[in-house]
């Protein structure tokens, strides 16, 4: 019989395949002890797994850089700093002189215990690093059990999918190329190293599965789907073809949109027209956006570019690079670039502060950035000096009061003056935009729309604070519901504001993805929307079966 496993889709598509567990041959570690004859000999087989280790791990990030972009190259670069660094030696080395034990061990107590440490945090930020400790402790027991043999066990042939507690980041890297063709981990959350991996990599990836590790055997037959978070083991033959069939829609439709980019508005079936722009994390993903017919970028998620570069804070130069190198590939059409969004349930970085105890209802978005102008600054002087590209625009996240982009927009003055002074060219009037995300916003969007160019409702938060329904949550997922009629009149509340002042409104939430909310939004007078890449030509050809005078009857019916 079936059994059907639910997680957290971190990377989008469908596997089918075999069960393969590449940690299973390994034997736990227990203390060994030493006798004071061979501790020369530990010392000196630790560090040559050391130097192995550096080896395998520098030729891991080369690849990266070389396939996927430069950006990734440096999600293994704390797993490298940590094996430069000469206190983790004299730490390693210590316990196996003192302890008169294995250099298995020793590592596994300075490592494994730090990362348990984190593991165990109530911060999801720490516990998927602890994700990269542990692949780097895995990685050094491998080479001490197997010193010439290369990291970790893989399969010869695939189509396989990697069963595992967890899965570090360089570990992802290594089975992608190996016949693996999708990732299923106990534990794990989408801002995990290996989740970005995964995505960039185009392997199909499901986290948080609980205990699959203990469940499935190796060989078991898997389907994975990566979007929705489900795993079946075991499955029937009517699963396997569904999967089967969905896996083709899934390649067909990557294939149509590299075969034929429309860059071009879609259209309703009476002639409305409506304008598609994506949605992204990574200056990368611009030639996905293309290809997908994307008329621009409707929101960057730039926090992105805080959690590549954690724990440092990206520079300034960084930050203008970056958003040039967005605004370049893109040109002529909008990029529209999002202020640090981090807080909530996006836990990424060391400057939040972890001691709040609601931070769904926190230091969030442009809170957070008013109140670490450390962090604000260089953001606002990257983007000034980017704005040189003309379809440069920027906007605020998690907005509740006027006065917040009263304060912003201070500050981006001041900016611009001092950088004007410093002899950079910049350009001030750059559009600044507001994120309509609060129950409260929505329903004052008059009053924001005042100081705003334009606004952007962001579906995904506006739901979740409107309904008070976690957007993470499993169990209370059915009453995430975009078609309440709360949501919509909040939605309206936003169309009808910013109509009056004359200034663009689009959605950048999911709902402008979901063939409920889609016609409904439609229906509510929104003619501009950007969504997910990958869901770019579903909505498009959503969009040529609706006829705008019936969504807007839909909508009156919903709204009652
Ligand atoms: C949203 O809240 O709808 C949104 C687009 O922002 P994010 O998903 O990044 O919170
Ligand atoms: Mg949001």
């Amino acid at each position: 019989m079936e059994r059907r496993l639910h997680g957290l889709g971190v990377a989008p598509g469908i596997a089918i395949g075999a069960v393969y567990l590449p940690h299973a041959e390994e034997a736990p570690v227990v203390p060994e002890a030493v006798p004071p004859e061979r501790l020369d000999a530990e010392v000196a087989a630790f560090r040559s797994a050391r130097l192995r280790a550096r080896e395998e791990l520098a030729a891991l990030r080369a690849r990266l850089l070389e396939e996927i972009g430069e950006r990734f190259g440096g999600i293994l670069d704390a797993q490298l700093l940590i094996l430069d660094d000469p206190a983790f030696d004299a730490e390693v080395v210590h316990r196996i002189r003192i302890g008169r034990v294995s250099a298995r061990w020793s590592i596994r107590s300075v490592l494994g215990d730090h990362a348990r440490r984190l593991s165990a945090v109530d911060d999801l930020y720490l516990r998927e690093r602890g994700l990269d400790l542990e692949d780097l402790r895995c990685r050094l027991q491998r080479l001490l059990r197997d010193p010439v043999g290369y990291g970790l066990r893989r399969p010869s042939d695939g189509p396989w999918v990697a069963v595992a507690h967890g899965l570090g980041p360089s570990d992802a890297v290594d089975l992608a190329r190996h016949g693996v063709v999708g990732l299923a981990t106990d534990v794990g959350g989408r801002t995990s190293h290996t989740a970005i991996l995964a995505q960039a990599l185009g392997v199909p990836a499901v986290a948080g599965l609980r205990d699959i590790s203990q469940v499935a055997r190796a060989g078991d037959a898997v389907v994975l789907d990566g979007e929705q978070g489900e795993v079946v083991l075991w499955p029937a033959e009517a699963t396997i073809e569904a999967a089967t069939a969905r896996r083709a829609a899934w390649a067909e439709r990557e294939a149509r949109a590299a075969a034929t980019p429309t860059v071009t508005p879609a259209r309703t079936a009476d002639g409305a027209t409506i304008v598609l722009r994506a949605n992204v994390e990574f200056p990368e993903e611009a030639g996905v956006a293309r290809s997908f017919g994307a008329q621009g970028i409707g929101l960057y998620r730039s926090e992105f570019l805080f959690l590549t570069r954690s724990p440092e804070l990206p520079t300034e130069e960084e930050h203008r690079t970056n958003y040039l190198a967005l605004a370049r590939a893109l040109a002529p059409h909008p990029v529209v670039v999002r202020t640090l969004d981090l807080g909530g349930e996006k836990y990424f970085h060391d400057v939040l502060d972890r001691a709040e105890g609601n931070p769904v209802l926190g230091l969030r978005g442009v809170r957070l950035c008013l109140h670490r102008p450390d962090v604000f600054r260089p953001q606002i002087r990257g983007l000034l000096r980017a704005a040189v590209e003309p379809n440069l625009r920027v906007m605020l996240p998690f907005v509740t009061a006027p006065e917040e982009i009263r304060e912003v927009r201070r500050m981006w003055h001041e900016e611009a003056t001092r950088l004007r002074a410093e002899g950079h060219a910049v350009r001030e009037d750059t559009p600044l935009g507001v994120m309509v995300e609060v129950p409260a916003a929505a329903i004052a969007a008059d009053i924001l729309a005042r100081e705003a160019d334009f606004l952007s409702v962001g579906t995904n938060d506006l739901i979740q604070y409107a309904l008070a329904v976690d957007r993470g949550n499993e169990t209370v997922n059915y009453l995430y519901r975009p078609d309440h009629p709360g949501v919509l009149r909040l939605v309206r509340c936003v169309v009808e504001a910013a109509g009056r002042r004359g200034i663009p409104l689009s959605v950048c939430g999911e709902m402008a993805a979901d063939p409920a909310g889609l016609p409904l939004l439609i229906g509510l007078g929104v003619r501009e929307l950007s969504v997910q890449p990958r869901s770019l030509l579903d909505v498009r050809e959503s969009v040529a079966r609706i006829d705008s005078v019936a969504a807007e009857r839909a909508v009156e019916h919903a709204l009652a």
